[in-house]
């Protein structure tokens, strides 16, 4: 993520302040991607805290327009899980429009995202996460860390964030989006194996029986079907630019990173991977100071490189395989 500044004092603001240290209300332009004054705020400013502008359709701003179910608010923690979600529907959709995902530039579809909780107010509902037709369910129960924490453990999990939960479901998206394009089924097959073969087979053998990732994915769950391969290595290409990219809006310096690199102007993805696995392997030394766990605890071995690298091509260049025309 970027770094952004105050526009009425040029303090340093994070993404999801809503004021600054002078008592300047901070307002999240999308479309600039920058901090602005004077933009019409989003409806949600105040109810759930989010700090981008309006868009100029409506009275929400885009993220919060996807949103087109959300959970009943007075019950339990739902409110507070909700803002939470939201918060990093945000990060990730700002981190999209790097490659002009869903910007006023890209003509395609948007995702509908159904923002459910468990709790219910009667009985309590189980929410499978996942995509179809458009639509993301996103289970905003998971919000809560300590909940996140043991199911991350009962699944045996190195990894599990709502950040890391909207890059995996927004990736099924994306690949609605990019199959349609010239090329691209038959060079995602080659890579990732046909996704026609039985869906709900393959997530019930996954379960019975986890597969080890060996060399060829970058976790278990992506040995389960091509269609969460892609989705994991997706989020992993998401995450390793963020880390990257956030790495060097701090304007740390290290061997190998260029002064003024932009890891999400980079064509070349493997050089983007060599650069984003030593900044982790840095920071993991740093967190072993205080005996916290690893930032990123995987290993990129060539063949998931490879595939990373595919999609990589497919997200940062989807407008001009496109030809300007909605997919
Ligand atoms: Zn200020
Ligand atoms: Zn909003
Ligand atoms: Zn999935």
């Amino acid at each position: 993520m970027k770094r952004f500044s105050c526009p009425h004092c040029g303090t340093r603001a994070y993404f999801h302040n809503l004021l600054c240290l002078c008592g300047e209300d901070l307002t999240y332009d999308p479309g600039a991607r920058r901090m602005v004054a004077e933009a019409a705020p989003c409806a949600n400013r105040d109810s759930l805290a989010c700090n981008w502008s309006a868009h100029r359709d409506g009275a929400l701003c885009q993220s919060c327009a996807m949103s087109r179910v959300v959970p009943v608010l007075n019950v339990g923690d739902n409110h507070r899980l909700l803002a939470s979600a939201e918060r990093a529907k945000r990060w990730v959709l700002a981190n999209l429009a790097e490659w002009d995902w869903f910007t006023d530039a890209d003509p395609g579809r948007r995702p509908r995202f159904l923002m459910l909780s468990e709790h219910t107010g009667g009985r309590d509902q189980q929410i499978t996460m996942g995509h179809a037709d458009g639509e993301i369910t996103i289970n905003v129960t998971e919000a809560d860390e300590l909940i996140r924490l043991k199911r991350q453990l009962k699944l045996g999990e190195q990894y599990r964030s709502m950040v890391g939960h909207f890059r995996h479901e927004i990736a099924h998206f994306l690949f609605d989006r990019l199959k349609v394009l010239p090329d691209f089924l038959p060079a995602f097959r080659a890579m990732f194996g046909d996704e026609r073969a039985d869906y709900g087979a393959a997530l019930k053998a996954h379960y019975a029986d986890p597969r080890d990732p060996g060399e060829d994915y970058i976790t278990s769950y992506a040995t389960s079907h091509p269609h969460e391969d892609w989705a994991e290595t997706v989020a992993h290409l998401l995450h390793l630019t963020d880390v990257a990219d956030s790495f060097c809006s701090t304007h740390l310096a290290m061997p190998g990173v260029p002064d003024d690199y932009h890891p999400y102007a980079e064509t070349d993805a493997y050089r983007l991977l060599t650069i984003a696995a030593e900044i982790t392997i840095a920071v993991n030394d740093i967190n072993r100071a205080l005996d916290n766990s690893d930032l990123y605890p995987f290993v990129l071995t060539v063949p998931v490189r490879h595939k990373i690298a595919f999609a990589h091509g497919w997200l940062q260049g989807h407008l001009a395989r496109s030809d300007g025309k909605a997919a």
